[in-house]
């Protein structure tokens, strides 16, 4: 048959930035037969024995290749994590029990038995409709899968025979398996599974491999050696590109690292305006392994610690001496910089595990007992954080941030809190050098329109943009069906950040925008123009934003800001900034 030679383009979504060019290499992924049959009753003994046997092995093979994740150059403490997790799951949980009381019940095999249990849990994760939780479901079906091929002595590498500087093309491409993925020989990944949220595509910004999912019928008329070209920024896959299109990417692979280059050497330039105005640019993170692309990025130091992550994927919760000991590694690689620590923000069907069955189920989540409207009717949920946050303070500057605020009441309740959790330190021998400073996320409109009387009760403010915009304009964040109309841009939300900033100024606490729109550079001259002089990012969005920072004069910026809050058009809105930083890029 005539091989086709055509070029080939396909739509997927881009989860992992940046262009990729390599040979592509197919990983065929053959479901896993399952057989099935009885078992007389005075066999279930030995089959849930059989059962165990596979989960030793697995278990120490998921060691095998947590040591193998430990050696990676980035990403690893992802990996490492991840592998703990799958471990836990082989353990008393709901997993393993469901599989040995089917094969007591039902008197059936174990594979038959893990079957059922994974489709049954898969199906209970579904229903929560929760994209967290999806990826909790994909979990259980990898380690199903690892004791499944156990069962029926199936052990392969997927990557074993890939080629130096291939494209892996798979339908899924689990957490586990992606441990063996070695950073060096592979360039970049497409996958039909998974979206922007799952784990191939954590793992590729981790790994910093270009990757898009999403991408239906992938592999259909793609052979293994075909040249593929992925663009992690729009989401296409090319495959077998013409000459023009081949030559056109490997000139943007080209600029890119160049650009990626130009930015790393601003690293150790103060992030100044060209009047001469210092801007505080600081880093958001979300798990320890974070700390050290903060210190890549030469941020000044953590705007928002998420420390969600301190409660995940676990059935207890931490207690004071862990959070404290967490909290401590991370400030002293902060070496003297500010660390602003968030109080929990979660709440509902998310982590109701961890805290025992405290938080029921909400209606609407993005509404109900979250963050720190739970903290404040489970007292000793945030007292004991705020304990491990009063004595990491005494290593280092530490502030204090309060998500979800919608009233003063709520930050007087909170300092009454801090000054109890205070005096029983006190009274436990622990001594400290004064309260932290106190401040309020400000992401409910709520909070944006009361700014000036929380600006009286809060020692400073942190904008949370991404919320900010949801609230605002009723839109999920997490929703697809109406991620179009998502726009941080919106002329509501645009006046909401300049009211807070305002009222910061008025009663002189410190104003800083921690959302997502922090790390545009888009929107950079907008922000200095409403006043904001503090940002908080992503590290890896750091650099481009102090690259336009350092292009961008105090007065100029905020003629630019009243251009654009005297637009009533959002469409339009996105449009000035697009040109105006186009034009500063020169
Ligand atoms: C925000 O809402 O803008 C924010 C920074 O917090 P998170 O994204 O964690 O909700
Ligand atoms: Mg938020």
């Amino acid at each position: 048959m005539k091989q086709n030679n055509e070029q080939k383009k396909i739509s997927g979504i881009g989860v992992a930035p940046g262009v990729a060019i390599g040979p592509a290499y197919i990983i065929e992924q053959s479901g896993i037969p399952v057989p099935e049959y009885t078992i007389d009753e005075d066999q279930t003994e030995a089959e849930i024995k059989r059962l165990q046997g596979a989960i030793v092995k697995v278990q120490r093979h998921l060691g095998q290749l947590r040591k193998k994740a430990e050696t990676l150059p980035t990403g690893s403490e992802d990996m490492v994590l991840l592998l703990d997790a799958y471990k836990g799951m082989l353990s008393g949980s709901r997993l393993v029990r469901g599989v040995e009381e089917i094969i007591t019940n039902q008197h059936i095999n174990a594979e038959a038995a893990i079957q059922k249990q994974i489709n049954a849990l898969k199906a209970d994760f579904a229903a929560m409709n929760d994209a967290y939780l999806a990826a909790r479901a994909d979990d259980v079906g990898e380690v199903g899968s690892r004791l499944l091929r156990s069962l029926l002595q199936q052990n392969y590498n997927p990557f074993a025979e890939a080629p130096e500087g291939c494209i892996i093309l798979a339908d899924e491409i689990t957490p586990a398996d992606a441990a063996l993925l070695d950073p060096g020989r592979v360039v970049g990944f497409a996958t039909v599974l998974g979206g922007a949220e799952g784990h191939a595509a954590i793992i590729a910004r981790a790994l910093g491999l270009p990757a898009i999912s999403g991408v239906g019928a992938l592999t259909h008329g793609i052979h293994s050696g075909d040249i593929v070209i992925i663009d992690g920024r729009n989401g296409e896959l090319i495959a077998r590109p013409d000459v023009q299109t081949l030559v056109a990417y490997k000139r943007a692979v080209a600029r890119k690292k160049q650009e990626e280059k130009r930015l790393r050497a601003l690293r150790d330039l103060p992030a100044e305006t060209i009047d001469g105005k210092p801007i505080s640019l600081q880093a958001n993170m979300e798990l320890p392994r974070d700390i050290d692309a903060v210190d890549d990025a030469g941020a000044s130091g953590v705007g928002l610690l998420r420390t969600e992550f301190m409660f995940m994927n676990r059935s207890t919760l931490p207690d004071e001496e862990e959070q404290y000991q967490t909290l401590k590694t991370i400030l002293e690689r902060l070496d003297g910089k500010p660390l602003t620590i968030r109080t929990l923000d979660v709440g509902g069907e998310k982590i109701a595990s961890a805290l025992g069955g405290a938080v029921g189920e909400s209606v609407n989540p993005a509404l109900g007992l979250r963050a720190i409207r739970l903290g404040l009717k489970r007292a000793k949920l945030l007292d004991t954080q705020l304990a491990a946050i009063l004595r990491v303070s005494v290593h280092g500057p530490v502030r204090i941030l309060i998500p979800m605020v919608s009233s003063v009441t709520q930050i007087k309740q909170v300092r009454a809190h801090l000054i109890q959790v205070e005096r029983r330190l006190h009274r436990r021998g622990i001594k400290l050098r004064g309260l932290p400073p106190l401040g309020a996320m400000i992401e409910i409109p709520a909070a944006a329109l009361v700014a000036d009387s929380l600006a009286r009760v809060c020692d400073f403010f942190s904008i949370g943009s991404n919320d900010l915009t949801q609230y605002t304009i009723a839109i999920d964040r997490g929703d697809d069906s109406v991620a179009d109309l998502y726009d941080p841009f919106h002329p509501a939300v645009l006046r909401l950040i300049q009211f807070t900033v305002a009222a910061a100024w008025r009663m002189n606490i410190p104003v800083s925008l921690c959302g997502e729109m922090a790390g545009d550079a888009r929107a950079t001259a907008l922000l200095l123009g409403l006043g904001l002089r503090e940002l908080s990012m992503s590290p890896l969005r750091l650099p481009a934003v102090k690259n336009e920072i350092m292009k961008i004069s105090l007065p100029d910026a905020s003629d630019f800001a009243e251009t654009i809050l005297n637009k009533t058009d959002h469409d339009n809105i996105l449009a000035v900034l697009q040109a105006h930083f186009a034009d500063s890029r020169g």
